[in-house]
């Protein structure tokens, strides 16, 4: 485990050094001419690559979009009433992501409630949720 982690670490040296000897277009791998603190080989791969980083940024920030307003669609469809109990399965059978929420409300004595905007849900004991709306 160690001695694979070393040898990573050189590898990563040895990649950084030549790199740096060499100067790589970052987009396109080709040598890079002129200036040493030039990253792309031309404007054409410096657009390239900045579109893509972008197009990544973007993409990431709709899907968690997306699982944020599916997260909150599930908690709506099973809260009609603005106050239910559900178990655990039932939101794990509508693929309910625990781990995507928007705000988290902890009360004086502990209990925390997670937020999807405005609705919320709290875990009771034997894997029992409320699930509550703010009003
Ligand atoms: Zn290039």
């Amino acid at each position: 485990m160690v001695r694979g982690y070393v040898l990573m670490v050189i590898i990563h040296y040895y990649l950084k050094l030549n790199e740096m000897e060499q100067k790589l277009c970052l987009e396109c791998g080709e040598q890079i001419q002129g200036r040493s603190d030039k990253k792309f080989c031309s404007d054409y791969c410096r657009n390239s690559h900045n579109n893509k980083v972008n197009t990544e940024s973007k993409n990431l920030i709709r899907n968690t979009n997306n699982r944020l307003k599916k997260n909150y669609k599930i908690l709506t469809e099973l809260n009609k009433s603005g106050k239910s109990k559900v178990i655990r399965n039932t939101l794990n059978s509508h693929n309910f992501d625990f781990s995507l929420f928007t705000s988290i409300y902890k009360t004086k004595i502990g209990k925390v409630y997670y937020y999807v905007y405005d609705q919320g849900y709290l875990e009771l004991d034997n894997d029992y949720f409320l699930l509550i709306k703010k009003t």
